[in-house]
């Protein structure tokens, strides 16, 4: 036992060191506010205080944070994406989940074990293909396999002809991976907190103080259910709520809110080492370290701000489930639930400068953003701290929807995550 934890123990007052500050009140101003405190916000204020030394920063929460889709999602973390910007964007953030351990001194439970996407059909093995061939382009290790690889890897997977579907090959992924995501929000809010940043939970955004400017318009407040402050720098990283919280600051996004639902099975002994997704099923699964089985697919076929999770969804994925591995119809599913996530046409998402002056973007993150955490609070400090948007992420504007620069990266999005 570490000494340290003995020590610990051995104290009268016993209490652990707070990982997160007691609630202050708000200060009148601040150099920067970032409107939500899931994994975008919370590293977005650590790469600022950290890399660029700007801690005159606010993070205002109105839950708790990670109560968003940081805390209720299935933890892939891939680069395999179709577009080359998507790629190169995905990679960078893969890279740096490797070293947030090391960077928190916190046990993120980062486990790399590679994703698998089956192919049913010949349409979808050329377009395994084409993802492999971008992947290798960019230098991620990507390989292209039949089914008597499969059969090696993933030795309980249905492999017959006698399905409705049948497995023709898959696309493995090499770096695929899964991370406790709890720990993503705790490491970076910490690590914000530890280095000046204030985090203000419950504490809601209602509106924003806009002037005009040059002939333009300019955030200069932001409005909250505990007051008011001023801000030199706005910018909103609040997932499902991307739209109305843009709107206040008369933004109009190119985005829809569709409820997100994922479940976990009883634990059962080690069965699945990958991760594996069908979109021909449009369901996707992993197996914990406690040996759960995280099962996920597409979003909910409406628009809806809800968090429901419905026997409809359930039903769906089983049918998918079942045929991959049909010994599953013994186990029994502990939990289900859901988050709700922004969607905008291109399963892209919307990153950087925003037509009122100071106010910059984080969003459209849909049902793939955990894995982008760290790249994007890289890249949103250096937007906030510069004024200018770094090059990985040029590609992400929201101009693209003007210009007819879209991305379209829904063939490596869906039901894979
Ligand atoms: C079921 C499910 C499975 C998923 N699986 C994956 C996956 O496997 N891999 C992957 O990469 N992605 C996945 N995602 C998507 C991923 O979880 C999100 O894209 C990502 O977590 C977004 O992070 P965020 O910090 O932007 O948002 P969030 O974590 O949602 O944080 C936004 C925060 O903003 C707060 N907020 C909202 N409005 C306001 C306001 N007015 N004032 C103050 N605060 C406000 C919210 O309370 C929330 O805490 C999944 C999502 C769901 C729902």
């Amino acid at each position: 036992m570490p000494f340290s934890l003995l020590k610990l123990g051995l104290k009268k007052d016993g209490a652990p060191p707070r990982a997160l500050p007691t609630p202050t009140d708000l200060k009148p101003s601040y150099d920067v506010v970032i409107v939500g405190g899931g994994g975008h916000g919370l590293a977005t204020a650590y790469y600022l205080a950290r890399d660029w030394g700007v801690t005159d920063v606010a993070v205002l929460e109105k839950s708790y944070i990670g109560s968003g889709n940081t805390g209720r999602n299935t933890m892939v973390i891939r680069s395999n994406y179709l577009t080359p910007d998507g790629v190169r964007f995905y990679d960078a953030s893969v890279r740096l989940y490797r070293d947030l351990a090391h960077d928190f001194d916190l046990n993120l439970m980062l486990s790399e074990r590679a994703q698998i996407t089956l192919a049913h059909t010949d349409a979808q093995m050329r377009s395994m293909r084409w993802r492999d061939e971008v992947s290798r382009h960019f230098g991620i290790r990507s390989d292209l396999v039949g089914r008597d690889e499969l059969r090696r890897l993933v030795p309980f997977m249905n492999l017959s002809d006698d399905v409705r579907f049948p497995v023709l090959g898959a696309l493995v992924h090499h770096p695929g991976s899964i991370a406790r995501h709890d720990a993503v929000a705790w490491g970076y809010g910490s690590g914000a907190w530890k280095r000046g940043v204030e985090i203000h939970q419950n504490t809601e955004v209602t509106g924003f103080g806009i002037e005009s400017a040059n002939g333009g318009r300019k955030v200069t407040e932001v409005h909250t259910d505990r007051g008011t402050v001023k801000a030199g720098k706005v910018i909103q990283c609040v997932a499902g709520m991307s739209g109305e919280v843009a709107r206040m600051a008369g933004i109009k996004l190119p985005i829809k809110t569709f409820p997100l639902q994922a479940c976990v099975t009883q634990p059962l002994k080690r069965f699945l080492d990958p991760l594996v997704s069908s979109a021909q099923h449009h369901v996707y699964m992993s197996q914990t370290a406690r040996g759960e089985v995280v099962i996920g697919g597409g979003s909910d076929p409406y628009t809806r701000y809800n968090t429901d999770a419905t026997l409809e969804m359930k039903e769906a994925w089983m049918v998918g489930v079942l045929e991959i591995f049909p010994f599953l119809a013994e186990i029994k599913i502990l939990r289900q639930w859901a988050g709700m996530t922004d969607m905008t046409p291109d399963y892209s998402p919307v990153m950087g400068k925003s037509e009122v002056k100071n106010y910059y973007l984080d969003a459209g993150w849909g049902t793939w953003g955990f894995k982008a955490t760290p790249i994007c609070g890289k890249t949103n400090a250096e937007l906030i701290a510069r004024d200018e948007t770094p090059e990985l992420i040029e590609a992400f504007s929201l101009e693209r929807f003007s210009t007819f620069k879209l991305l379209d990266d829904k063939a490596a999005t869906a039901a894979s995550h």
